[in-house]
């Protein structure tokens, strides 16, 4: 095989390929934007294709359940918890089930450098790592193939990822006689982005601030949960200074420049209401038109329920969340991302010509502080 896909937009990044490559012939590379994508080693190919029929990209229904059944607005019943979680806590509810049973949870973290990763926890300490959305794709590792070691082991497990990593796993683990023991969550995703920009942004703090990044916080509960501030809420701390510093920049770049995301993303299978997971997690964005008595300042959750899998597993967690049915027009409203790609600019490709001729901090001054 000369390549598992063709064009860039035919690829997630999510390693689908390289985890079920029988001889380790595949390789994940970042390209000149940071993304990962599958290289192969032509001498170790042994032709067998496994890799081009695992991609849930090219797979028929691309691993998705038929339209999701029950839709739900949910709120965790500890303050603390909804105050610590980017939305109402439903991945805490969740995961915390999982790990009474003794599984194991998949979710995103960050590792050094706050580059950011899979990995996998087997206590509530490890799993609050996870909580708090990442803006920038995570690199899997090998997730999958250990997700198919615990579940051969007869470990519960709950994976957590954006819609084409569930895919990925989903298309990965197939019809193994253990994946009943596996729980598939995704969110709604607004499009990933570029983690090589996301490196540069925080060089370009430390620049700024004259010190070292000690910690950084998307989606802070500073302020109020709702959709307004979900643009303004990205906090960071320096070495020299532990009063938090608020910084738009990035959100910038991410939600109204739009210039950062991954390619795929503008031709994204899974922005629809067949989802590839048992349940969907979300922030349930308009709560306060449509239910203003549920609306809270901590955080609400939007929670689809996609396969019958999903459905028994919100029963069993039910207890931990206030929560009330909602009719599917609700979401279908106010998530673009439940019926369409994100759209990109035209300037995109102008804005990484810039990049690589430039440097980051010209990005700052011609597609931020320039923004209409
Ligand atoms: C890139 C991105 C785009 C999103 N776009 C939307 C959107 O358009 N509309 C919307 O309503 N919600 C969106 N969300 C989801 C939302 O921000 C919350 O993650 C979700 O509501 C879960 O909140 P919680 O309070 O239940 O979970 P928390 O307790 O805060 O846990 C966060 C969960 O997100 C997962 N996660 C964190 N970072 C990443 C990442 N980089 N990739 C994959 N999974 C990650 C963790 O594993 C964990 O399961 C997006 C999230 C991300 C990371």
């Amino acid at each position: 095989m000369n390549s598992v896909f063709t064009g860039k937009e035919n690829c997630c990044g999510c390693s689908a390929c390289q985890q079920i490559c029988p001889g380790s012939a595949i390789a994940m590379e970042p390209d000149k934007e940071g993304f990962l994508y599958p290289v192969i080693n032509q001498e170790a190919c042994i032709d067998c294709e496994q890799c081009v029929q695992v991609c849930p990209l090219i797979k028929a229904g691309n691993a998705k359940e038929p339209v999701f059944s029950n839709v739900y607005a949910a709120k965790h019943k500890t303050d603390n918890v909804k105050m610590t979680s980017t939305s109402g806590g439903a991945f805490t509810a969740l995961s915390d089930y999982i790990l009474k049973q003794n599984g194991v949870i998949y979710g995103v973290d960050f590792e050094e450098n706050f580059k950011v990763c899979h990995k996998k926890a087997r206590t509530a300490p490890e799993r609050d790592r996870f909580k708090i959305s990442k803006y920038a794709q995570s690199n899997l590792k090998d997730t999958f193939a250990d997700i198919e070691a615990e579940l051969s082991h007869g470990t519960p497990v709950l994976f957590t990822g954006t819609p084409c990593q569930t895919a990925g796993l989903r298309s990965f683990i197939g019809d193994h006689p253990d994946a009943k023991n596996l729980y598939v969550c995704d969110i709604i995703c607004y499009g990933i982005p570029s983690p090589l920009i996301w490196q540069e942004y925080l060089r370009h703090l430390e620049i700024k601030y004259g010190n070292k990044i000690e910690s950084v916080h998307f989606r802070s509960k500073v302020f109020a949960w709702n959709r307004p501030n979900s643009n303004r809420n990205f906090m960071c701390t320096t070495k020299n200074c532990p009063q938090p510093h608020v910084e738009d920049d990035y959100y910038t770049l991410y939600f109204s420049a739009r210039t950062i995301m991954r390619p795929s993303c503008s031709r994204c299978r899974f922005t629809d209401s067949r989802r590839a997971s048992d349940i969907t997690i979300a922030d349930y964005w308009g709560i306060e038109k449509y239910m203003p008595e549920f609306m809270d300042s901590k955080g609400v959750s939007l929670i689809l329920i996609n396969s019958a899998k999903g459905k028994r597993l919100f029963e069993q967690v039910k207890q931990d969340l206030d929560y009330a049915e909602r009719p599917a027009a609700e979401c279908l409203a106010e998530q673009q991302r439940l019926r369409e790609p994100v759209k990109f600019p035209e300037n995109r490709s102008q804005f990484w010509e810039d990049y690589y001729t430039h440097g980051f901090p010209y990005l700052i001054d011609k597609y931020v502080n320039n923004i209409d």
